[in-house]
């Protein structure tokens, strides 16, 4: 039933969302993301399980640490709630449920990798390799069982996305990192085994809000040389074609004919 797989996804969505924001918070650090348990970065007390339900625990201690009342950051529970609203999108948009959970796990890494990238300017290899090792593994068994996922298509969204990405890195260093490759090559593997028009779509969407973001960083003056980061555009840009790409091909297409 819809409504039940909905509030399901959601429920995980936020456990999932809470683990993200461990990640976001640790990896860029290189710190474990297993070791020590969460912990109030004011005064180094371990939050207590019942104090680390995610978004629930926030309210109840009216956003301060139990120990010594510092503040917590609004960023954890809008990022776990972000992360709900993603799976549940996910649960929504796809009807098949495998294909449904695999989307909702990658529109998760790509908001934890958005995050990071906006905040520090990198987008870890600790992340996207293993990322993409567990999708194509994903794809693959996916499509053994008969779910509705091409690796053909995977394979060639990889390249469709990457390669050109790559070129760029290589005429203009300053703008496109190989950060950026990699997470363009990540998002053709995923979005390509739904269907290449995810791909297309995403690309589009992600260099447009990119070259958006571009002219708005000149306009505030911030100079050509301080690179600005891709990544959070073209994450962007793969979560709305995770969502609309269906969509957005029919209007482009119709109108073209
Ligand atoms: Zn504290």
């Amino acid at each position: 039933m819809t409504v039940f797989r909905v509030v399901a996804f959601s429920l995980a969505g936020l456990v999932y969302g809470s683990f993200l924001t461990v990640i976001v918070h640790r990896i860029p650090f290189r710190r474990s993301i297993v070791t020590p348990r969460s912990a109030c970065p004011a005064c180094g007390a371990t939050v207590r399980p019942f104090d680390n339900i995610p978004v629930v625990s926030y309210v109840l201690l009216r956003g301060r640490c139990r120990n010594c009342a510092a503040r917590i950051p609004v960023r954890y529970p809008l990022t776990e709630l972000a992360t709900a609203g993603l799976c549940a999108g996910a649960a929504v948009v796809f009807s098949n449920l495998y294909v449904a959970a695999v989307s909702a796990v990658f529109l998760g890494v790509l908001l934890g990798l958005g995050l990071i990238d906006a905040e520090h300017r990198i987008l870890p290899n600790a992340i996207v390799y293993p990322s993409f090792l567990m999708f194509a593994g994903l794809i693959v068994l996916g499509a053994l069982l008969g779910r509705p996922l091409s690796v053909p298509r995977a394979a060639i969204g990889t390249l469709a996305y990457g390669v050109p990405l790559l070129a760029l890195a290589f005429v203009s260093p300053g703008g496109m990192g190989m950060g950026d490759v990699k997470l363009a090559g990540f998002i053709g593997l995923v979005l390509g085994s739904l269907g290449l028009r995810y791909v297309a779509v995403a690309a589009g969407l992600g260099v447009l809000a990119g070259g958006i973001g571009a002219i708005a960083a000149l306009v505030q003056g911030r100079s050509r040389k301080s690179a600005i980061p891709f990544g959070p555009y073209l994450a962007l840009g793969a979560m709305a074609s995770a969502f609309w790409a269906p969509a957005i091909a029919r209007a482009y297409l119709s109108r073209g004919g």
